[in-house]
């Protein structure tokens, strides 16, 4: 059983030393508790903040302690009523390959377990439950419905748009209504699979000059939403091209996450007066009471491939360090997860 610890917190981009793959015993479950083999690990940007000592929305990881993440795996024993050996589950113990999870932080996973998608969808690979239909799906159900409050006929830009949650995104709202979708991420080859595969209107590669220029010529009559999922200049670009009554929903600033300065702040601020505009951050744990209503909506789409999604799969525990470093630089397109 092999786990990841945390040795040191990094300072900038972490490093390789600040983290070890640790050889531990099998773990054995209590009463109340299932021992799940972890089948796919999800790394994310969130994580880089737990790595840090600063106070935030989630506790830092422990020092040499092993750490935390979505996990789905198969219960290998259960000591739980309600969950049996070869159930698959959902659960928060990964970077590890075997983990005891105590049963009322399990759920269970897959067709037989979750009936809106036995119906609808049939047999949704397992690790679709950390992605499109898991968390960084419904961080961006939540922020683009609730948060963004997005209504037919609006104009969206979404940054990081070929990752998880910015794919997911980009495609809910034109499957709603939206009357141009643009999106941005940082290889030609991103672009082109927004444009080709997505059906985003349009899109641009933000290493290939000012955001603000090429935002202004994917959008010429403005946004109505900008869901940002990386901060910096996007952000001060997505103000200038904001329309009267425009919704900013923070949701991620992962351009900033290894800086070791503060970033400067948007210089356009003031245009949220003359364009009434709202900024609002979110938390998607706030909003698992739109869970059922998200699954049954987003489930359908996926079956019939309405809603097109991609995983970058790495493969072997002792590859999920390099996995998350790779979601930081944009190796990955859609959602990254490590197969065990
Ligand atoms: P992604 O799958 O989008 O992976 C991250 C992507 O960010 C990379 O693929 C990379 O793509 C892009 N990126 C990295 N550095 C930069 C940079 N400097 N400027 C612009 N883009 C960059 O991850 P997720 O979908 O899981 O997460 C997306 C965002 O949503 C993150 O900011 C994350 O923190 C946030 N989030 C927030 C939640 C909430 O509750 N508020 C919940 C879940 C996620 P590229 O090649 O395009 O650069």
């Amino acid at each position: 059983n092999r786990e990841w610890h945390l040795l040191s917190r990094p300072v900038g981009w972490p490093k390789p030393e600040d983290f070890a793959l640790v050889e531990a015993e099998v773990p054995t479950p209590g009463e109340g508790q299932v021992l799940v083999r972890n089948k796919y690990l999800s790394v994310d940007p969130y994580m880089r903040g737990r790595m840090s000592a600063a106070k935030s929305y989630v506790a830092p990881f422990e020092l040499g302690k092993v750490m935390q993440g979505g996990a789905v795996g198969e219960v290998v024993e259960s000591r739980a009523e309600g969950i049996a050996a070869g159930d698959h589950v959902l659960h928060f113990l990964g970077w590890r390959e075997y983990a005891v999870v105590d049963a009322k932080n399990a759920v269970k996973v897959g067709p037989t377990a979750v009936p809106a998608l036995k119906v609808e969808s049939g047999d949704v690979p397992l690790s679709a439950y950390l992605g499109v239909l898991g968390m960084t799906g419904l961080t961006a159900y939540a922020g683009l419905l609730r948060t963004a409050s997005f209504k037919e006929g609006d104009a969206v830009f979404v940054s990081g748009a070929a990752g998880a949650v910015g794919s997911q995104v980009g495609q809910i709202a034109k499957l709603k209504g939206a009357s141009r979708v643009i999106g941005s991420a940082g290889s030609d080859e991103k672009v082109k699979l927004l444009v080709d595969e997505y059906g985003f209107d349009a899109a641009f590669n933000y290493k290939n000059g000012p955001v603000s220029e090429q935002l202004r010529a994917a959008a010429p009559d403005g946004i109505d939403v900008y869901f940002d999922n990386v901060g910096g200049d996007h952000l001060e670009a997505a103000i200038g091209s904001l329309n009267q009554g425009g919704r900013i929903a923070v949701c991620g600033m992962i351009s900033v996450y290894n800086n070791t300065e503060p970033a400067p702040g948007p210089r356009n601020l003031a245009r949220l007066i003359q364009t009434r505009g709202r900024i609002e951050g979110f938390l998607v744990g706030d909003h698992y009471d739109l869970q059922p209503q998200f699954v049954q909506e987003v489930a359908p789409w996926v079956a019939s491939g309405a809603l097109k999604y991609r995983e970058t799969v790495v493969e072997g525990v002792e590859n999920t360090l390099e996995a998350f470093l790779g979601v930081l630089r944009g190796d990955n397109i859609g959602k990254m997860v490590v197969k065990l």
